[in-house]
């Protein structure tokens, strides 16, 4: 064993997951996960617990793996994180705990993230599940939206003794990794269900099909429905587009659209009756971890997928292994390249996208260097769906719904970080709503921040 290499993690390989929607990653088996934690030196001031938003003790959990010991591992996670299978999954270690880690000064760091997954993977198979409070506390509280900050904030109050009700607007829970994140990289039944299983498992109830601000009010909950606080989780789930002509013609999607159809509406199972209109070529526009994740689920529905964006490799904002992903299963990257118009047929649907070429110029305000259009560089791309992946910013309804809850400039909710205490008396809220888009993890920290907020708000109240 080199202890300056990572124990390699089994993969599917590029040519056969780019036809199936199967994880891609296949992780540790027990052999594999003991001899990476092996890599562990238990640093006395362990600087990866300082790169974790939620501070697990990762050096004690990876010691209990060193030594067998998988269930004691669950639980020293279960202190610091109600989703870890999620986050083993998903977080960007490279640039939190493993970016931190010593054994990465010299050689690779230790491969948290797979050591976290093997664990919860382990506890899942192996039927381990969080123990509920013997008894409730009597005091009602609202948590709107079942994303990462709505379970983890449900969750950390219903461990404190509360009644927590989880409001969802879809008929599914579990926010974006529910409907965002892919299949094959955050698979729903196996994994993120057993997840949302265990929050409920804590006396959480879920009602699905609820829109605060359409089917209720928050002002209704605090005052009609008996709510002593509310958690605001709602997320940033309004896309943005570029304002380019032709936008409006069928086949041009955002990215949530087309992932919600693909992972909510599993348009990619034929047992289904809810399909996507495929696409035989396909662009999506933008470089982010959810253009890679249009662009590979685009692939997978038998495409030819074209990445459009505007700056160079270097820039392009997602993940170093979703894009090295992305290129093995053969996604094409048009860089340097933005869109001017979307051209369409006699019946408005899109047949083709204009785009200039760009060069780079002197850094921007973000640090980038600016993309700038080369005249008359001009040129255009043959497809017939269009994928827009820009961002996305908070849906202003439950602002727009709530008499005295201050947002900002961006339609994000104002809140104390360290608490979530919003502008209106009893309201908290955290995750996306508040930061724009962001990570899972910054999510769960701030839905451990508002129960935290909510406890002693209303243990203020006695
Ligand atoms: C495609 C995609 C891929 C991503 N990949 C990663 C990744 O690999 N790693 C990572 O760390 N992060 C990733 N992110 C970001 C991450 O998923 C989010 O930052 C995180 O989910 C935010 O959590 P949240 O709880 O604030 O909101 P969300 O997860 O958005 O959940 C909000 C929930 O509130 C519900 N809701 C909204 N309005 C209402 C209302 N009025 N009434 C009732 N319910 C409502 C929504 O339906 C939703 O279920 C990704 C995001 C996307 C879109
Ligand atoms: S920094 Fe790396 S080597 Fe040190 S305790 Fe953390 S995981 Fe182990």
């Amino acid at each position: 064993m080199d202890v300056l290499k990572k124990v390699p993690v089994r993969e599917q390989d590029p040519k056969v997951r780019a036809a199936n929607f199967e994880e891609v990653c296949l992780g540790y088996n027990e052999e594999e996960a003991r001899e990476e934690a092996s890599r562990c030196i238990q640093c006395k001031n362990p600087k990866c617990v300082k790169g974790c938003p939620v501070s697990i003790n990762i050096p004690g959990f990876i010691k209990e793996v060193e030594q067998g010991n998988i269930e004691e591992a669950a639980k020293v996670i279960a202190k610091s994180s109600a989703l870890p299978a999620v986050c083993g999954r998903v977080c960007p270690q490279e640039s939190q705990c493993e970016g931190q880690c010593i054994r990465g000064i010299k050689g690779e760091p230790v491969s948290i993230g797979k050591l976290e997954r093997f664990v919860a993977d382990w506890s899942r198979e192996h039927g381990i599940v969080p123990e509920a409070p013997e008894k409730t506390n009597g005091k009602k509280v609202a948590v709107i939206g079942s994303g990462p900050s709505g379970l983890t904030c449900a969750g950390d109050l219903a461990k404190l003794g509360y009644e927590v009700t989880i409001f969802e607007a879809l008929h599914e829970p579990g926010g974006v990794l529910t409907y965002g994140i892919p299949e094959f990289r955050l698979p729903k039944e196996g994994v993120v269900q057993p997840e949302i299983d265990n929050v409920r498992k804590l006396g959480v109830k879920i009602e699905t099909n609820v829109i605060v601000g359409k089917s209720v009010t928050i002002d209704e909950l605090l005052d009609e429905e008996g709510f002593q606080a509310v958690f605001i989780g709602s997320g940033a789930g309004l896309p943005m587009f570029m304002g380019i002509p032709g936008e409006n013609a069928n086949g041009v999607f955002s990215a949530n659209e087309y992932l919600t159809r693909s992972n909510l509406m599993k348009a990619f199972r034929d047992d289904y009756d809810t399909p996507i209109v495929a696409g035989r070529k396909v662009a999506v526009v933008g470089g982010g971890n959810v253009a890679m994740d249009a662009a590979r689920t685009a692939l997978r529905l038998g495409a030819e997928v074209h990445i459009v964006y505007r700056r160079s490799e270097a820039e392009l904002p997602a993940r170093a292994e979703e894009v090295h992903h992305a290129k093995e299963e053969g996604i094409i990257f048009d860089l340097l390249s933005n869109p001017i118009e979307i051209l369409t047929d006699e019946k408005g649907w899109v047949s083709g996208m204009k785009c200039i070429r760009m060069e780079l110029g002197e850094p921007d305000a973000s640090g980038r260097r600016r993309p700038v259009e080369v005249k008359g560089s001009e040129f255009v791309i043959d497809v017939d769906t269009v994928i827009m992946s820009l961002g996305t910013s908070p849906n202003p309804l439950i602002s727009n719904t709530t008499k005295g809850l201050d947002i900002n400039k961006r339609k994000c909710i104002i809140a104390e970080e360290s608490t979530g205490k919003t502008s209106k008396e009893g309201v908290y809220a955290g995750g996306d709503a508040v930061t724009g888009a962001a990570t899972v993890i910054l999510a769960m920290e701030a839905g451990r921040a508002g129960a935290r907020g909510i406890d002693e708000y209303l243990s203020a109240r006695e």
